[in-house]
């Protein structure tokens, strides 16, 4: 397996976590549910980097 780019990683987690919220009726734009918090987290974590990366070019 190849390892995936941060990019891919930053797209995985927006993905799950936007499958996750589309169905739970925890989680709103102001907080997450106990599930949706930690991928909401994962999510932004990789967001940041991700965007961090793109203004150092
Ligand atoms: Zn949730």
């Amino acid at each position: 397996m190849t390892p995936r780019s941060l990019y891919d990683r930053y797209m995985a987690a927006d993905r799950e976590y936007r499958a996750h919220a589309a169905t739970c009726t925890g989680c709103t734009e102001q907080s997450r549910c106990a599930t949706g918090e930690p991928l909401f987290q994962l999510f932004a974590r990789l967001q940041d980097a991700y965007l961090a990366g793109q203004r150092k070019r």
